[in-house]
Formats: C-alpha cells, sequence, structure tokens
C-alpha cells in the first residue's frame, strides 16, 4: 500500500518528465502565437458547479467524480475537466467586462473515477482552450487550428479530424421529438442508462457503447439533418472557414460529445494508432454554459487535449522528442584539491546559465566520465593538478569525442560551449 501509487495514477518519472516540459513549452509558445492567455484554476470546485456546467445526464457526472464532503459538511469534487471552472472564474472575476473574445488556456490535472487502460486514467491531464465571448464561426474554426497545429508542431501524423452540429436548444427540441418517437417502438430493448436519458437527454443515446443500442439506433434520424437555418449557416460557415485554411475534416453525424452544455459545433480528432483510445482531443462550442452557470449570456467554444493520449500517440508514431534539460557539461576532478577547484568552476558556470555538474561521490575519472554520459552531458573537462597549475584544459565534446584546449575558467569554457552549440 504504502509504496504503490493509487490505481489510475501514474508517477511522471525524471527519464520521462522532459518530454512533457517539452511539450508544455510547445503548448506555451502555441497559445502566445495565438493570443491566448493562461488561467489557473484550483484542483476542487463545489460539486454543484460540475453538475450544473457538465450536465447531471452525463458519465462524467453520474458515475466518474471524485466528490466527498469536506471538514465544513461542504460538497466538493475534483475537477474532472477544465471549462467549468474556467467559465466559473469568467463569471467570478466579471471577465466579460473585459474587451472580448476573452482566450483561454490551460494545463491542469483531472481526475475520473474509471476502469484504469491504456488512454484511461484516473487521474490524467488535459491541455485545454476555450473562448468566451464570440458566437462567431471563426473562432470555432481557430480553436480547431490551434489543436491541429499543436499536433503539427509535436510531429504528429496521420491525424482525422471530425466535425458534426448538434443545433442549439431550439432545433434540439424538435429533434429530441422526432428521435423518441422513433426509438419508442424499441424502447424496452435499451439498455438502463438509455432508458434514463430516454426523457432526459435522449440524443446522448446515440453514444451509448452497448451493442444492443448501437443496433437501435443504427438507422435513427440525426440532428445534422435537423437543424434550424441559424445552425445550419453556422456549421457551413464553420466548414468554409476550414476549407480557407486548408484543413481537411470528415463530417460525422454520430459526435454528439458527452458533455451537456455543447451547442452547434462539436469536433474529435483522432490519431490513426492501434489502441481504442486515439481520440486525443474533443471540444465545441457551449454557448449556454455561462448563463447555465449564472453567468451573462455569452457565447463560447473550446476544446481540451489528452495529454496521456498525446504521449501514446507520439510514441506509436516513434516520434523523438530531445532532452533540452540535459546538463551541458561535467566537470570530472582528481582528488581533494581538484575536487574544490571543480565546484567553484562549476559555480561560475552556473552563474553564466550554464547547466553543468561534477562528482559528490568520490568516483573514479572512469566513472565520473560514464556518469557524463548517462546525464546526456555535450561535454566534459578533467581537472587535475597540472591542468590547475597550467590554467587550460581539454574541452571535449562527448557526442563527437573530439577535444580542444581551451583556458581553465568560466568565461572561456562558457564562450566555447556557446559558440559551439
Ligand atoms: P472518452 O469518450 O474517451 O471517455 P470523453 O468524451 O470522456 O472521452 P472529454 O471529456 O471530451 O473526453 O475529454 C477530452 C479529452 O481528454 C479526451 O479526448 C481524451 O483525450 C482525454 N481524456 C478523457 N478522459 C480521460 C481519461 N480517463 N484518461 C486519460 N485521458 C482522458
Ligand atoms: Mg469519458
Amino acid at each position: 500500500m504504502l509504496t504503490k501509487a493509487p490505481k489510475g495514477t501514474a508517477d511522471i518519472l525524471p527519464e520521462n518528465s522532459y518530454k512533457w516540459q517539452y511539450a508544455e513549452n510547445v503548448i506555451k509558445k502555441l497559445c502566445a502565437d495565438f493570443g491566448v492567455k493562461e488561467i489557473r484554476t484550483p484542483v476542487f470546485e463545489h460539486t454543484e458547479l460540475f453538475s450544473r456546467g457538465v450536465g447531471d445526464t452525463t458519465d462524467v457526472v453520474e458515475k466518474e467524480m471524485y466528490t466527498f464532503n469536506d471538514k465544513g459538511q461542504r460538497s466538493i469534487t475534483l475537477r474532472p475537466e477544465g471549462t467549468a471552472g474556467a467559465a466559473r472564474s469568467f463569471i467570478e472575476h466579471g471577465l466579460f467586462n473585459n474587451p472580448q473574445p476573452t482566450k483561454l488556456f490551460y494545463q491542469i490535472s483531472c481526475y475520473r473515477y474509471e476502469k484504469p487502460q491504456a488512454g484511461r486514467m484516473r487521474e490524467f491531464h488535459q491541455f485545454g482552450v476555450e473562448y468566451f465571448g464570440t458566437q462567431n464561426y471563426a473562432a470555432d474554426a481557430e480553436i480547431i487550428e490551434l489543436a491541429l497545429m499543436l499536433f503539427g508542431r509535436l510531429g504528429l501524423k496521420d491525424l482525422t479530424l471530425r466535425i458534426n452540429s448538434i443545433g442549439c436548444p431550439h432545433c434540439r427540441k424538435a429533434y429530441n421529438d422526432k428521435l423518441k418517437e422513433y426509438l419508442s417502438a424499441n424502447y424496452d430493448e435499451l439498455c438502463d442508462t438509455c432508458k434514463s436519458r430516454f426523457d432526459r437527454n435522449p440524443m446522448r443515446i446515440i453514444d451509448c457503447k452497448s451493442s444492443v443500442c448501437k443496433d437501435i439506433i443504427k438507422d435513427a434520424p440525426r440532428l445534422i439533418d435537423y437543424l434550424c437555418d441559424e445552425c445550419s449557416e453556422h456549421f457551413a460557415n464553420v466548414k468554409s472557414s476550414l476549407d480557407n485554411m486548408g484543413i481537411e475534416y470528415e463530417i460525422d453525424p454520430d459526435i454528439v460529445r458527452g458533455l451537456d452544455y455543447y451547442t452547434k459545433t462539436v469536433f474529435e480528432i483522432t490519431a490513426d494508432i492501434a489502441s481504442s483510445n486515439a481520440t486525443v482531443c474533443g471540444g465545441g462550442r457551449y454557448d449556454g454554459l455561462v448563463k447555465e452557470l449564472g453567468g451573462p449570456d455569452t457565447p463560447a467554444c473550446g476544446f481540451a487535449i489528452g495529454m496521456e493520449r498525446l504521449f501514446l500517440c507520439l510514441e506509436a508514431q516513434n516520434v523523438e522528442i530531445n532532452d533540452e534539460s540535459a546538463m551541458q557539461i561535467f566537470v570530472g576532478n582528481i582528488g581533494a584539491e581538484s575536487a574544490k577547484f571543480a565546484q567553484k568552476l562549476v559555480h561560475d558556470l552556473r552563474l553564466l546559465g550554464i547547466s553543468a555538474d561534477y562528482d559528490k561521490l568520490d568516483r573514479s575519472v572512469k566513472a565520473q566520465m560514464k556518469q557524463a554520459n548517462k546525464l546526456g552531458c555535450k561535454y566534459s573537462v578533467i581537472i587535475g593538478d597540472n591542468e590547475i597549475t597550467e590554467g587550460k584544459v581539454m574541452l571535449k565534446n562527448m557526442a563527437l569525442g573530439e577535444s580542444a584546449e581551451v583556458e581553465l575558467n568560466a568565461q572561456a569554457i562558457a564562450k566555447n560551449i556557446e559558440e559551439n552549440y
């Protein structure tokens, strides 16, 4: 127990954390390129935020939330996703008073009580983007552009973007009636979950994974054929915006998304890898959410990318990631006097912004160089009595195996390293 992490969680170990840092840096730069600013919200929120904001007919709220009473008997939930918290914060801090749109991103841990498997964890991580305050179709297209550009910058290939429109409350109501009419003949055969969805949110039955329900729903009407004029025009404009940017997509009338607050555009991005959990990104428009949570009527759209799934895809496609945090130079020493010299030299190098380290385990020179290799050091020097008296040292490029003589001081070494990088 004591030395085993809870089921469905994973440690990110030092040998892998550089991959996360790399992806996070790419994300930071990308968001800056799009004028999207970071928001950080708490890991836990009032439970009601999620039951209202995610929707109490969703799998997330019905089955997957980590909910508990705190010592003050408040019902608290660990966030299962990031949109509700971002919307809550947008309202609480009156961000709607700023010039719109408000373009936000977050990189967060999320918590869902699920059956753990590859790409499905109980603690997982999302990179998400939310645009508040514009109903323009170009916003829908821009968030899709951003998500795809991230995958492009990370070197992920063979992605499929599938889009759909699930209309607005107006056209969905008419559609729900049609769908219920169609389903009523087979009502008794539906699974229990879908029976309960029948009145509360019949569209979600399209999303059911049970084979019986799948069979029943196969030829059922799809919302995309019942859109009102406004929703239909919005969808046409999203498509032509994507066309304008040369972004390819498929139309998939079966995407309904699990979350209740979605309106109009919904989309998913899947990677072509051998895993059933290849949906790396899900998103869409949710014009009803901010008002539902008590804020002013504010249109919005966004997406979330599952980071663990993203790394699964990168691994499946053998995309290499360089360890940018690898040490630049290892300073080897021989004996107590030179160890003292190494300590000061490393200190001076670090002051100059060069990443440097030296031995603290009294290893042999050979073992020190082995350690330097293990750390991925690009350069090394070995300091003995001769080097100290002569004030010169051989600077070795570890990868090339080449050495050059340089003056034994931090400035000279730093200059050489920087010029050669
Ligand atoms: P799924 O149908 O796979 O359960 P979802 O519809 O529940 O996905 P969203 O709520 O849209 O997923 O979350 C956005 C993204 O977060 C997903 O596309 C996926 O990449 C990731 N994700 C969702 N749940 C998990 C999980 N339990 N573990 C890891 N990643 C997840
Ligand atoms: Mg899910």
